[in-house]
């Protein structure tokens, strides 16, 4: 069988690996640059490749291709491909079979990273044998190749979804569905509803899908769909018989006849958005029973991810607050939602259709400055322009920072959540935290 992976990074290296060594003849092409520690390990591992071009000679004549999340459906070699009717999956869909491990799957617009790496906490501390991948770390395949664990939880983006024919995991988490990469989806919102649902097609009814109970698209696609999975909702607002709720700043669950509670202020995490995140991660746990007691524990010492809320400094007891991860409204909103103290809100960047009057409400209700830090910032002024009491521009991390120490009185919090992209300034969101941080720390 030839395998043909399509991209060299981390989840086509990792396919790769997994196809050598389960006997398929594999060769790895990417239009792009493959980077050097991925061409050593390829070389070492006698995996033919090509970089900067796709040779259809070599790849047309594949049996099976796994394309890597990132390259488009539109791709022309893609198309090709789709053409002559050869097979084209991702990387979760080809390694899947070669594990018998349990899979957790967690799909959504925003909050992927920090459930995904919660219910990872949650499991290791419970004393399972559990590995973290999908967007996050090293692949899924490579891991499946390397050293096969009994559970592995997935950080899931639509383009890992778009590309699976059986794959399934046992329990399924969509946090929430917003719009997000539409040009991706034929700027059709339905297309990209559908695309995160395919993480319960396969599902049976041993299995869970664990979903948010007020998201207007996850609650119209149940009314609309068939799954096979028993579903928990988790809800903010109301009391849910069987799943999870918030009530007067308690979780309580009920989740396959076992309750769970625990007061939201001993969380780790602050903001409603995730205590949604730390309910979906509690029934996932509970679903594989781990001990209540350890679920506390480990809900309350977990040390969240970077640039996701993170708290950086306090100085002259103003706090710093990094969520540098936000570069959609939707993730600011929560972000905003979360501040219990005057705020200083550095926003701003590459605007992806953002409709800012989402966030009037907690703008007047929290926010005494606005510092825009984008080249282009006119969007964010006709919105808030004399509803704050001061708005300045800047083009400089340094000096955003600066002007919001300035700005900021004792007691205050300054938080840096764009709400949009950051390529604009900065190389990506990891660069922009970064550079956020370093400008606090040379306050
Ligand atoms: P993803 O991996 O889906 O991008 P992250 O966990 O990296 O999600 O969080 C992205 C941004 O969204 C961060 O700014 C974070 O504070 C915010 N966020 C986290 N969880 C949620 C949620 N459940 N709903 C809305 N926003 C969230």
């Amino acid at each position: 069988m030839r395998l043909v992976v399509l991209g060299g990074g981390e989840s086509g290296v990792g396919t790769a690996i997994l196809g050598k060594k389960k006997g398929y003849d594999v060769f790895v092409s990417d239009f792009g640059k493959i980077k050097e520690n991925y061409k050593e390990v390829l070389t070492i591992n006698k995996i033919p490749w090509e970089d900067e071009k796709h040779t259809e000679a070599l790849i047309l004549n594949a049996d099976v291709v796994m394309k890597s999340p990132g390259i488009p459906d539109k791709a022309p070699i893609v198309k090709q491909l789709m053409e002559k009717q050869i097979p084209v999956i991702s990387e979760i869909e080809f390694a899947m079979p070669f594990t018998d491990a349990k899979i957790i799957g967690i799909t959504g617009s925003n909050g992927k990273t920090t459930t995904t790496l919660l219910t990872y906490h949650l499991l290791k501390q419970g004393g399972l044998n559990v590995g973290l991948a999908g967007n996050i770390g090293k692949s899924f395949a490579w891991q499946v190749a390397d050293n096969n664990h009994e559970y592995y939880v997935l950080e899931l983006s639509s383009f890992q979804l778009d590309g699976i024919v059986s794959f399934k995991p046992h329990i399924a988490v969509i946090t929430n569905i917003s719009p997000d990469h539409l040009d991706r989806y034929n700027y059709d919102y339905n297309l990209y509803i559908a695309s995160k649902f395919r993480i319960t097609e396969n599902q049976t009814a041993a299995d869970y899908l664990i979903v948010d109970n007020e998201d207007s698209a996850i609650q119209n696609w149940l009314q609309n769909n068939k799954t096979q999975a028993t579903v928990y909702p988790f809800s903010l607002q109301e009391e849910i018989e069987k799943g999870c709720y918030l009530k007067e700043d308690t979780i309580y669950t009920n989740i396959n006849n076992e309750e769970f509670t625990m007061p939201i202020k001993e969380l780790a995490l602050d903001g409603k958005h995730n205590v949604k995140n730390a309910m979906a991660a509690t029934a996932v746990a509970q679903l594989l029973k781990i001990r209540k007691q350890t679920i506390r524990e480990s809900l309350s010492n977990f040390q969240g991810a970077e640039h996701r809320l993170e708290k950086v400094l306090k100085i002259q007891n103003v706090q710093y607050i990094n969520d540098s991860k936000a570069t959609n409204v939707n993730a600011t909103f929560f972000a905003l939602d979360s501040m219990n103290t005057p705020t200083v809100w550095i926003v701003g960047g590459v605007d992806k259709g953002n409709d800012y009057d989402e966030l009037m409400a907690l703008v007047r209700e929290k926010v005494k400055g606005i510092i825009c830090l984008g080249v282009d910032n006119q969007k964010l002024f006709n919105t808030f322009n004399g509803v704050v009491d001061v708005m300045i521009e800047t083009t400089s991390m340094t000096e955003a920072v600066k002007i919001a120490q300035r700005m900021a009185e004792k007691g205050d919090t300054v938080l840096l959540s764009p709400a949009c992209a950051s390529f604009d300034l900065f190389e990506n969101y990891e660069d922009r935290g970064k550079q956020f941080k370093q400008a606090v720390h040379n306050l």
